[in-house]
């Protein structure tokens, strides 16, 4: 894989610190995800960022879970974590767990404690919060902020030794109750938890808190370049107060922050997302709506397409809100010069040509893709009676509307012109079929006499369509009255269609233009029985131009 990320405000730290020899020119990064939930597009730019920035730099990248809270997670996530980064096209050098550290981070509590820099704290979490202080108004110091320090080593191994109950007590950093970030108000480092761990079992009941496990991690693993979103700024003094005074390492990684992706018509909170799933909103987390890297797999999405949204993306310090628009126009410019077009009609109309001769099929000739010619033709049935597009008959035309209505002659891509003589009705008033004529001379332009139509439309031979299912997929989410974001309740449209017989060859994931239509993708997933179901990844085209 050639350059992922382009280069930003991180790449020309990085190569500062090269220049300088600092952490001797290497890059060491690493993903840390809590395993509560799958992936999501923002994800997909930190994968992009952490993977592709030790890609650049010829260094490592670690996928590190992040189950430093024993209830929260579940390893049912870690397989699809893992395969999401995999089809992204990404490697990692180690896969950890932050729990194998508690050894270690209990070692550096410990310490922090012998350097008084640590203390037991008996108060409530309310406590705790309550004399927090506010951002104009220090904080209050804790009755319990004084404990000498064998007071405070006895009382933190009886925590570990499980002698107390959930929230009875918690060890906090003594750092300075007046400081203007209040995260450096004494933090609560570790707390009680009697649950069982997924990775260290019933061996803990205390567990370290994220700001104090983190750098440690990424000390541990000799990460340099410990890069994360930017609600973590006004966390990294605390990361490197954590650092310094643990003091287990010379050349202590550096945490870099920079903007999480926020894109419209997507909510992107694993919390919100196993929301929908729970309540049966959409089918899983790979239904093909969803924002998750499983859900754009089997929309259709590409891996190179995802890669590069993230890049053009780019890497930023501000907040700000990405036009869905750029990543439909990453997969329709992936696509447009690589997947075949294929002939497919939704809510099909039957057409017979009148004056084309019973029990006769000849072969027509369409193109696989009208951008590369070197894709070459293929030959498609034609005969006496085709299917065209619901779309592409008016019984009433509108005003500008110039496909198919009674009188009208339009082209019929591949094939000849074809003029509707007679509209032929069922018992209901619905359409049955229209009687048309066509014109031999009209032939892929052959013996054509100069004669003009404005309309073109497909068509799917009758007696060799296969029935498809097609899935039009459109916006999870849109916004509501008041602007937030909503669910859709026309986020699918299920249609059938007719499609030219060499649909039947499709295989699951394989992807195709549907002429006129837009770009689909046969679903990995709903693969059994019955007509081939169809996903539609994006229209063909919309308004929005990249910048
Ligand atoms: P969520 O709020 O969606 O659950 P999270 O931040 O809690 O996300 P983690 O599993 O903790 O999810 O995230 C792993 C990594 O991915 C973190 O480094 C986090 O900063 C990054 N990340 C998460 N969401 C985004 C986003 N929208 N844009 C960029 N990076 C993100
Ligand atoms: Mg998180």
């Amino acid at each position: 894989m050639s350059e992922v990320m382009a280069n930003n405000f991180i790449h020309n730290i990085i190569d500062e610190d090269r220049a300088s020899g600092k952490y001797g020119g290497e890059v060491y990064t690493r993903f840390p995800p809590e395993p509560n939930g799958y992936l999501h597009i923002g994800h997909a730019k930190s994968i992009c960022l952490n993977f592709g920035t030790a890609l650049k730099y010829g260094g490592k990248c670690n996928l590190r879970y992040d189950d430093t809270n024993p209830v929260k997670e579940d390893v049912e996530y870690v397989d699809a974590i893992e395969d999401d980064i995999r089809w992204l096209g990404f490697k990692w050098e180690k896969q950890l767990w932050a729990s194998d550290y508690f050894d270690t981070m209990y070692k550096a509590a410990e310490t922090l404690i012998e350097k008084g820099l640590a203390y037991v704290d008996d108060s409530s979490a309310e406590e705790i919060k309550r004399t927090r202080g506010t951002l104009t108004e220090p904080g209050i110091e804790s009755p319990c902020r004084n404990r000498s320090v064998e007071e405070n080593l006895a009382m933190f191994r009886d925590m570990k030794a499980g002698k107390y109950a959930d929230g009875e007590k918690v060890l906090r950093a003594k750092i300075d109750m007046a400081s203007p970030n209040i995260n450096m108000r004494d933090p609560v480092i570790y707390r009680i938890v009697h649950a069982p761990h997924h990775n260290t079992g019933d061996k803990w009941c205390i567990y370290p808190m994220y700001d104090f496990a983190h750098p440690i991690e990424d000390a541990i693993e000799g990460i340099t370049h410990s890069i994360c979103t930017m609600e973590f700024e006004d966390h990294r003094p605390l990361y490197d107060w954590v650092l310094k005074e643990v003091g287990f390492w010379p050349e202590p990684p550096q945490q870099i922050e920079f903007a999480r992706l926020n894109l419209t018509n997507t909510v992107m909170s694993k919390r919100y997302l196993k929301a929908l799933v729970d309540d049966g909103s959409v089918t899983g987390w790979d239904d093909p709506r969803m924002p998750t890297i499983a859900g754009l797999r089997r929309r259709g999405y590409t891996p190179e397409a995802i890669r590069d949204f993230c890049a053009r993306v780019g890497v930023a310090k501000a907040n700000s809100m990405v036009d869905i628009g750029l990543l439909e126009h990453c997969i329709r410019e992936d696509l447009q010069n690589r997947v075949e077009s294929r002939n497919v009609v939704e809510d099909p109309v039957k057409v017979v040509i009148t004056n084309y001769p019973e029990g006769e099929t000849e072969m027509v000739e369409v193109e696989n893709n009208k951008n590369v010619p070197e894709m070459g033709t293929r030959q498609i049935p034609f005969s006496r009676e085709i299917y065209v597009d619901g779309a592409d008959f008016m019984e009433v035309p509108a005003k500008k509307y110039f496909r198919l209505f009674p009188g009208n002659e339009v082209r019929v891509k591949g094939a000849y012109f074809i003029k509707c003589e007679e509209v032929v009705k069922n018992p209901d008033g619905s359409v049955k079929e229209l009687l048309c004529t066509y014109d031999p001379a009209t032939k892929s332009g052959e013996g054509f006499d100069g004669r003009k139509v404005k309309g073109t439309i497909h068509f799917v031979d009758a007696a060799t369509a296969v029935p498809v299912k097609i899935r039009n997929y459109s916006y999870l989410m849109v916004e509501g009255e008041d602007g937030k974001l909503v669910l859709n309740p026309e986020s699918l449209v299920e249609k059938d269609g007719f499609a030219e017989p060499l649909i039947a060859e499709a295989k699951p994931g394989e992807r195709f233009q549907f002429f006129r239509h837009g770009y689909y993708v046969r679903d990995l997933k709903d693969t059994g029985e019955g007509a081939p179901v169809f996903n539609r990844i994006v229209d063909l085209k919309s308004g929005y131009k990249p910048k």
